[in-house]
């Protein structure tokens, strides 16, 4: 998607670890305007499917997730990284933090999540995986369809792109970046 590949090229910071820093538009102070057209691309992208409901976890992923389930009007979900005091009946599973480099308890109160929904997850970075792999277990608790994944970034150096791919599942990235090697930035050509 040209628009947040340029952004990327203008303003993206290359951090040691093969991390992105995207913080002056998508992870800190946030563009809307950039944020509505990626939103327009992941439906433009997922328009063959039926959606009944936005997923994502707290706390970056919520900004694009709204903004996709505002477009379908649909409700979005965001998974807590706590387990809330007041929440009773709820789906959970651990995910292992890539950046943070430590494992956190995901959860969804049952309310939220039902069996026959049609979910599709918003993320803003694809890297090994964990966050999807998260997600998958808590649709497949709730025994929810999870219809596809889209993420603003994926870094196709690290596993999660090809193997959500190959679980079967429509995986869109907004940009896909093959290598940050030396902190040089390198797009995927399409
Ligand atoms: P995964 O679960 O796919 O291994 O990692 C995805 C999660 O880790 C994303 O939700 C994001 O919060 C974080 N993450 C992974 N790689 C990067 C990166 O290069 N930059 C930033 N800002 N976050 C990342």
């Amino acid at each position: 998607f040209e628009p947040l590949v340029k952004r990327i090229k203008e303003d993206g910071k290359c951090l040691n670890g093969g991390i992105l820093k995207v913080d002056s538009f998508i992870n800190h102070q946030i563009d809307p305007t950039l944020l509505q057209a990626m939103s327009i691309e992941f439906v433009r992208r997922f328009a063959t499917k039926e959606i009944n409901k936005i997923i994502t976890i707290e706390a970056s992923g919520i900004a694009p997730a709204i903004m996709v389930g505002f477009l379908l009007n649909v409700p979005v979900v965001f998974v807590k990284k706590k387990k809330p005091s007041t929440m009773a009946g709820m789906y959970s599973t651990e995910v292992f933090s890539f950046t943070k480099n430590r494992a956190y308890t995901v959860c969804c109160s049952k309310e939220f999540l039902n069996e026959g929904d049609k979910v599709l997850f918003i993320d803003d970075f694809l890297a090994n995986g964990n966050a999807a792999k998260g997600i998958i277990e808590l649709t497949k608790q709730a025994k929810a369809e999870l219809v596809g994944m889209g993420f603003i970034v994926e870094k196709s150096f690290q596993q999660g792109g090809s193997y959500l791919r190959n679980e079967g599942y429509q995986v869109e990235s907004l940009a896909i970046i093959d290598s940050l090697d030396n902190c040089q930035i390198k797009f995927k050509e399409n």
